[in-house]
């Protein structure tokens, strides 16, 4: 049989990668391999609803189990990929078969980072990727009084969110002076420190970790560096993700923060893909390389890595879009700014009742805007960045004028 394309990875971008195929017409052999035993899923529930036991499964899976098989995906679960040779286009599984391809499409994701920190290989010191990393946590939630969490990144404040709604003690652990400092700047940080707070959160910021305390075996502490000690009876080890690139580049790809990809979504070699998580991409609006761990990235890019796969030319140019639940605070981030990249913040709206929108300025152009309870912006916010036409900051700032005629 003549080889046909073939996707690694069997994430949100990997199986959205397979429908556009066969929504754009590609009626050759398709083949999705994924180390998981799931079909595969959305991950952003696994830190929200699922989490919290309000959202079933069934609800995060990308489609539905005989959908494969109706679009003669060739799903292969709990399989891993363990080594690609793109001069003979061909992949080796680890259980020693071999495949190849005509086009491949790299949708490895990311892998939870770790720490140089001793006590770390407790049993109950967990980390959050996976359905199973979700429902080992959530079960935990029955059985311990007070979760410590390491990092206060997105995933950290979410599930510190959930665990207090569950009635957990939480405490946060976090190197930086604020959550989510780096992502956000100090603006807009200090919003969801005060959120925390609020809801019973011990936030322990500009703490240096020395170790995770284990005693008979299970991690029952975390020593800070100034000699104090905070009890708990699990862990949350969140300190953000490493994209998977070992097969890329052990393969030889050229690969630098992900697998450096262009605007089509090809690697350096012509006939290797990548996309989702672990492709770092050329993004025309920015002129320059990005690399987003989002959601909507894993969702959109793959219908432009399926058009290139076909030999079509084809641009991804979205601009990187989040969002994140906590509490009673929604809120989505449209936009691109690295730490420090930016002018000032200006608000629009109720700051301290949480409704408002947040707009990132440089040399008076909107460059990233975060509706916190306020909803149906983003297209507008979108088309303000997209436009970069300066703003009259007091305008900016009224809600009474509509944001399409700023
Ligand atoms: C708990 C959690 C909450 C999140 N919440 C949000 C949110 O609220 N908003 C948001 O925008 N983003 C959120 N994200 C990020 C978002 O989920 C990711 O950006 C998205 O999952 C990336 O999709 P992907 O398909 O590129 O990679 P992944 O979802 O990581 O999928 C990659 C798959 O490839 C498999 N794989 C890796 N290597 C191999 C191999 N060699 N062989 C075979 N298979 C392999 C992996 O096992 C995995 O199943 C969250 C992430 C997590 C973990």
């Amino acid at each position: 049989m003549e080889d046909g394309f073939v996707i690694v990875g069997a994430g949100l971008a990997g199986a959205k990668a397979a429908e556009a195929l066969r929504q754009q017409g590609y009626d050759g052999r398709l083949t999705l391999i994924g180390s998981e035993q799931y079909r595969p899923y959305e991950r952003p529930p696994l830190s929200k609803g699922y989490l919290a036991r309000s959202q079933p499964l069934e609800k995060a899976y990308v489609h539905p189990a005989e959908w494969y098989a109706e679009h003669e995906v060739e799903l292969r679960t709990a399989t891993t990929v363990s080594a690609l040779d793109p001069a003979g286009h061909r992949l080796r599984l680890a259980g020693g078969d071999e495949l190849g391809y005509r086009k491949l499409l790299l949708a490895t994701g990311s892998s939870p980072r770790s720490l140089p920190l001793a006590g770390l290989d407790a049993p109950n010191v967990y980390t959050l990727r996976t359905v199973a990393d979700s429902d080992t946590l959530a079960e935990s939630f029955a059985s311990i009084r007070r979760l410590l969490v390491i990092g206060a990144g997105w995933i950290g404040m979410e599930v510190a969110a959930v665990a207090r709604q569950a009635g957990t003690e939480v405490t946060i652990v976090e190197a930086a002076e604020l959550p989510l400092l780096r992502v956000l700047g100090p603006e807009l940080a200090g919003v969801f420190a005060e959120l925390h707070r609020e809801h019973g959160v011990d936030l322990r910021l500009g703490a240096q970790l020395r170790e995770v305390v284990v005693e008979a075996g299970r991690a029952t502490g975390l020593r800070l560096a100034d000699g104090t000690v905070l009890d708990g009876d699990a862990v949350l080890l969140a300190v953000g993700a490493a994209p998977n690139v070992e097969l890329a580049a052990d393969a030889g790809l050229a690969v630098d923060n992900g697998v450096l990809v262009d605007a089509g979504l090809v690697s350096s070699d012509p006939d290797v893909l990548a996309c989702g998580d672990i492709a770092n991409a050329y993004a025309p609006f920015y002129d320059r390389r990005i690399r987003v761990e989002h959601w909507a990235t894993a969702l959109k890019q793959p219908a432009v890595a399926a058009r290139s796969m076909r030999g079509e030319t084809a641009s991804y140019d979205e601009l990187p879009y989040f969002y994140s639940d906590q509490y009673d605070l929604g809120m989505e981030y449209l936009g691109y700014v690295e730490p420090g990249g930016y002018d000032e913040v200006v608000f629009r709206g109720d700051r301290a009742g949480r409704e408002f929108i947040a707009f990132w300025l440089s040399g008076g152009q909107v460059i990233a805007g975060m509706n916190v309870n306020v909803w149906d912006v983003t297209d507008p916010i979108k088309a303000l960045i997209r436009s970069r036409r300066s703003v009259d900051r007091a305008r900016l700032e009224d809600p009474a004028v509509p944001l399409d005629e700023l």
